[in-house]
């Protein structure tokens, strides 16, 4: 399928590896040009050089997005895009009882206000150029609570607040923001959390995988490839319809009817 954003521009936030990555490389397979940033120069460069082989332009700004002046720079760099797709780190697994107000606005600074700020500075030039296409990396965590990440539910629940009510009054111009809400999915993060389970559980890491693949009712983990298809859809010319959406990339771990 032609997904007709050949020659739009692009900027993928957290974008060196793994979900943020995977919708990079199927933009750039749309042939969308792109700004693509990550903390790490070495891997972030890398991404860039596999990105250009398929035919595309590619800037890479190595910045922490989290912060004012990471995302100043990597915003110089991007001037007006057509599609902004959000990503981040997420926060660290732990107990309800431990965290603290710094770390809660670690957690918001991260995955609520680095998106917002992003959106509240790109999206006016959509708005002005009369289209645009915004998908924010949240996570299946906002529909199904997972308890030790209570960091994450927290401020993706924020975010997607956020979304429900500005897609509504974005859409008349044109623009519109979806969110994409991975499950499990075979990236550096799901190794991190694996790890975490196989020290705590005394399990390897491979029991550990076993255990959680077990619990999705596709009994695998998702691949950035499957996600970043998804994300390209919603960037595409024929996405204009969908306004406002939590899309779970799951393999059926939600258990829900709607
Ligand atoms: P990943 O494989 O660990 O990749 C994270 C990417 O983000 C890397 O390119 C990393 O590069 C970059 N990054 C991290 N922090 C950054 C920052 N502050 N500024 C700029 N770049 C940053 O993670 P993933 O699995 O793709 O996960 C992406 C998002 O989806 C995360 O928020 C995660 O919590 C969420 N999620 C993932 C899953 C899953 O199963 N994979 C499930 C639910 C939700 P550098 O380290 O070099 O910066």
């Amino acid at each position: 399928m032609d997904l007709g954003i050949k020659g739009r521009r692009a900027l993928v936030t957290a974008a060196s590896k793994g979900l943020g990555r995977g919708c990079a490389e199927a933009l750039a397979e749309a042939g969308v040009d792109l700004v693509i940033n990550a903390r790490g120069a070495e891997a972030l460069e890398a991404t860039a050089e596999a990105l250009r082989a398929k035919g595309v332009s590619v800037t890479a700004i190595a910045a922490d997005i989290t912060t004012p002046e990471g995302r100043a720079k990597v915003l110089e760099a991007a001037g007006p895009v057509d599609i902004l797709v959000t990503n981040a780190g997420g926060p660290p697994p732990g107990m309800w009882h431990d965290w603290s107000r710094d770390d809660f606005i670690r957690a918001l600074d991260a995955n609520m206000l680095t998106p917002i700020a992003l959106m509240q500075a790109l999206m006016p030039g959509m708005i002005d150029r009369g289209w645009g296409r915004v998908v924010n990396i949240t996570s299946n965590s906002v529909k199904s609570p997972i308890a030790q990440l209570g960091l994450s539910n927290s401020a993706r629940a924020g975010l997607t607040g956020f979304v429900a009510g500005t897609a509504r009054q974005v859409a008349p111009m044109g623009v519109t923001i979806n969110n994409l809400l991975p499950g499990i999915h075979d990236t550096d993060r799901a190794d991190a959390l694996d790890r975490g389970v196989s020290s705590a559980e005394g399990l390897t890491m491979a029991e550990a995988r076993d255990k959680r693949a077990a619990t999705i009712p596709a009994r695998r983990y998702g691949t950035a490839a499957e996600f970043g298809a998804m994300c390209a859809f919603l960037c595409s010319a024929h996405a204009g319809f969908i306004v406002g959406q939590n899309i779970s990339l799951d393999g059926g771990a939600h258990n829900a009817t709607i």
